[in-house]
């Protein structure tokens, strides 16, 4: 009997995932980490997870930013803890693109809006609330399953050509296509706007939300960068991307979530629109921020390395003076920075999370135990590393009592400062 080869855990990203080129350029190198999403149950602590190189390198053929090493993308998401729905600022995000989409589309009552990596129907249920039809694609099976259950009819398989192929003949075209956070996920993004293009009709747009790797870059938000992010972009490589799959952007428009993010409208590259002005600034302020040339992405590496440094000096310096840490956010981005700074549960006694499929859990690698808010009033640190630091506003305002009592934050990015 012949056993099939397993497929490989973890591969080198010897040629760019967009345009093929091998003219890839190495830009920061953080070692080796455990998968950030990944936590850990209290009966598996004392198991050691695989650990993976992580790295990011520019294509300078068509200056897509992207991981050294990608892992087999079902390791990571067939049963996926992330859901957004906990947050506030998320919450008034999606009534805003809601309410910009429904302006930009003119969505008629048959009219079908499609969103791809839909999680668990919290932007959909915006939409549902303005009357649209609407239908989710989300891998993540658990996840699906909570949405279908919440009325948000939603399909449990990756998002490209095969499943537009398969909508298109069940619900018909799409006249708009949402999808946000998910191109920086996968291993193709061609395929996945190939697909796009297949299911929106003529006139349709296509809205994406990815985060900017122009905020990445002049806030030092290195800690963005793990296994589940694939690919950072920049407009000028969405520009190439969408040309690639048929598509055409005729706007974008910078957003404050998750550390800077860029919305982008774009429609089927046969349909007559004028591309908006302001893209041309966008363009420009790329240039400036260094982020389309590898000596420019070297100097954020740089700065990286010295945020790193700051950040181990300043936690060593509360250490000296008698000061108990504890953290705020168990999120993948905290787990970089954990793994990456060398934090571990001898630094921080937990991590506060609302979430609670998070609450009980550990970190992986480093193994600190993830509480919930309660656990922060019953044993309060003296200083709170905000690991959610995109959130801090939020985050400090939820917390007032903790400052009032004398308790003060460390927010680590762009530069680590106690307040
Ligand atoms: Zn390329």
């Amino acid at each position: 009997m012949i056993t099939p080869l397993a497929a490989p855990a973890c591969r080198v990203v010897d040629a760019c995932l967009v345009c093929g080129s091998r003219d890839l350029a190495p830009l920061l190198d953080l070692g080796e980490h455990a998968l950030a999403n990944n936590l850990v149950t209290p009966d598996a602590a004392d198991t050691a997870e695989p650990r993976y190189p992580l790295g990011i390198q520019l294509c300078q053929s068509c200056l897509l930013v992207q991981l050294t090493h990608i892992v087999d993308p079902a390791l990571m998401f067939s049963s996926y803890l992330y859901v957004p729905s906990t947050s506030t600022t998320w919450l008034a995000h999606c009534e805003e693109l809601a309410d910009d989409v429904c302006a930009r589309a003119e969505l008629g009552p048959d009219s079908l809006l499609v969103e791809i990596g839909s999680n668990d129907g919290t932007l959909l249920r915006a939409f549902q609330r303005r009357g649209v039809r609407v239908l989710g694609v989300e891998p993540a099976t658990n996840i699906a399953a909570e949405a279908n259950a919440a009325g948000v009819p939603t399909l449990n398989r990756f998002f490209d050509e095969a499943t537009a192929e398969a909508i298109r003949q069940e619900h018909g075209p799409a006249r708009v296509i949402v999808a946000t956070n998910v191109l920086a996920h996968v291993p193709a993004p061609v395929r996945v706007l190939c697909g796009v293009r297949l299911l929106l009709q003529p006139g349709g747009v296509f809205v994406n939300e990815s985060p900017s790797l122009c905020d990445l870059v002049e806030h030092t938000e290195f800690d963005t960068i793990y296994h589940e992010h694939v690919s950072y972009f920049s407009l000028h490589a969405l520009r190439l991307l969408c040309a690639l799959a048929g598509l055409r952007i005729v706007d974008a428009v910078p957003q404050a979530i998750h550390g800077g993010s860029l919305r982008l409208v774009a429609v089927r590259a046969d349909q007559p629109w004028t591309p908006a002005p302001q893209i041309g600034a966008l363009l420009a302020r790329e240039q400036a921020a260094g982020v389309v040339s590898s000596a420019g992405l070297r100097a954020f590496a740089e700065r990286t390395a010295r945020l790193r440094e700051r950040l181990q000096a300043a936690v060593r310096e509360l250490q000296a003076a008698g000061q108990r840490l504890a953290a705020y956010g168990a999120t993948a981005k905290g787990n970089t920075l954990l793994a990456y700074c060398g934090l571990s549960r001898d630094d921080i006694a937990y991590i506060v999370d609302r979430n609670p499929l998070k609450q009980g859990r550990l970190t992986p690698g480093t193994r600190i135990p993830i509480v919930s808010p309660d656990h922060l009033a019953a044993d309060p640190p003296d200083v709170l590393l905000l690991l959610a630091w995109n959130l801090a506003d939020e985050i400090r305002n939820q917390l007032a009592w903790f400052h009032e009592r004398g308790g003060h934050f460390l927010v680590p990015v762009p530069e680590p400062r106690l307040c």
